[in-house]
């Protein structure tokens, strides 16, 4: 059984006191931070990704030329090089096998949407070391989390999200989206950090 693990955009704009913070953003990257410590050997592949858009221009419409919708468009995030789009600190690194880039110039929620800096996409490296099962940790749970799961189990993998570790934008859409997954054949579970 070949196991990754994704890290969906544990981005500063995405944790409290960021651009689009979430509740909940930096005990959530504390807690990836311990999963990894305990668990990262049980992964063949742990994939991060980053939103990571253009500073010049509105990124296909996804950032709101007046007030954000908070749906479609959003307040300006994840710039490119910015502070923003670093990892959240509380996040540590050091296992990540592969680091992925989102959304230069385009809305991007799935992580499938990105490439490595080595131009790989997520589908070509889960196919390339056998995966078959993955975890999906991080933010936001209603948004990225959700099209990132959602695309593992069409690219016909089992998918466990692991509870304790996401965070969303709303609660009532972050609810909507953990009962979609499930629905979708995802399972629903805590890490046991
Ligand atoms: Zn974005």
């Amino acid at each position: 059984m070949t196991r990754a693990l994704f890290i969906v955009d544990v981005q500063n704009d995405f944790t409290e006191g960021g651009a689009l913070g979430v509740a909940g953003g930096d005990a959530v990257a504390a807690g990836i931070t311990a999963h990894l410590a305990a668990h990262a050997a049980d992964y063949a592949l742990i994939v991060a990704s980053r939103d990571w858009h253009d500073a010049d221009g509105d990124n296909g419409g996804h950032f709101a030329a007046g007030e954000p919708d908070f749906v479609d468009t959003w307040p300006v995030h994840c710039v490119a090089g910015t502070p923003g789009a670093e990892y959240d600190p509380e996040l540590d690194t050091a296992a990540v096998t592969h680091h992925v880039k989102k959304g230069q110039g385009k809305p991007a929620y799935s992580l499938f949407e990105g490439v490595t800096d080595a131009g790989e996409t997520v589908g070509d490296l889960l196919t390339s070391h056998g995966v078959v099962d993955v975890d999906v940790v991080g933010i936001a749970t209603d948004y990225c989390v959700r099209a990132s799961a959602l695309d593992a189990i069409d690219h016909g993998r089992h998918v466990r999200i692991l509870t304790d570790l996401v965070a969303g934008v709303a609660p009532a859409s972050s609810d909507a989206a953990l009962a979609e997954l499930a629905h979708a054949g995802a399972e629903l579970q805590e890490s046991n950090r």
